[in-house]
């Protein structure tokens, strides 16, 4: 259902080829971190994924739909980025609920899913509190849960623990793994922690220059005692 598929896809901007040749099939229910040197075109093909960015050329399928041309609100995605930001004026159901409003679902249905987001992120008991009486970790799930409730077939992630303290952000990995593998999202992550993508990916792509060097699971090494 979810597969990610993109053929050929190039990004040109005025003057730097962002992303060229990019042949990517991401399966249904797979989580492949995207990593690789700062400028190498990891936010690009995550922006072509999401329809935040157009692509030059190529295709973009998701869900075995071709969405090239079409906007984020009409592709089968939810995105979590870096910076969270939260609505600081709606407290924690509100900001959850936001995106379900702006699509009219009906308040029993938006009820029901951010009753069940809530429980999946662990943050049950905390709807009315207010973003800035959450702590950073908190306030990343609230983020998560605002992407779960849209029960989206991709999960779309720039660097969403880069924001976290180290202690935090490895629990939020697991987190994060326990999610994608109960609810069966297929994940796309950037990163450029080695040992975030080495933890948590089925395949790691590598990227260079705009270029993809590689896509295949993480070599684990054991040491002899
Ligand atoms: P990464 O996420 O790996 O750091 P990016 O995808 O953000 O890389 O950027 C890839 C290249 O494209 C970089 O050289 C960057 O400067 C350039 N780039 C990205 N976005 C734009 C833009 N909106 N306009 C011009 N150049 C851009
Ligand atoms: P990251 O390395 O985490 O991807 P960047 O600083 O490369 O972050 O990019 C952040 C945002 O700025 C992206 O959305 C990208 O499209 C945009 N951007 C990056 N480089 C340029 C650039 N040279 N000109 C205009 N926008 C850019």
């Amino acid at each position: 259902m979810g597969q990610v598929n993109l053929t050929d896809v190039r990004k040109e901007y005025e003057d730097v080829v962002a992303v060229e040749g990019m042949d990517l099939t991401i399966e249904d229910d797979e989580f492949v971190c995207l990593v690789g040197p700062s400028g190498c075109g990891k936010s690009t093909t995550l922006e072509t994924i999401a329809g935040l960015t157009m692509p030059t050329d190529g295709t973009v399928e998701i869900a075995g739909l071709d969405v090239t041309d079409k906007p984020p609100k009409d592709r089968e995605i939810a995105m979590v980025f870096q910076n969270i930001a939260l609505f600081p004026h709606m407290d924690v159901y509100e900001n959850i609920s936001f995106g379900l409003r702006l699509r009219n679902y009906d308040d029993d249905e938006i009820d029901r899913r951010v009753e069940r987001a809530v429980e999946i992120v662990q943050l049950e008991g905390m709807l009315d509190r207010s973003p800035d009486e959450l702590s950073g970790g908190q306030q990343q799930r609230v983020g998560i849960a605002r992407a779960i409730v849209r029960q989206p077939e991709v999960f779309l992630m720039d660097e969403p623990l880069a924001n976290l303290d180290a202690k935090l952000r490895v629990s939020m990995r697991t987190e994060i793994q326990r999610l994608q593998k109960e609810l069966g999202i297929t994940t796309v992550y950037v990163t450029h922690d080695q040992e975030e993508a080495m933890t948590m990916s089925d395949r790691i792509a590598v990227i260079n220059d705009g270029e993809l060097q590689q896509c295949s699971p993480p070599l684990v090494c054991y040491n002899q005692p």
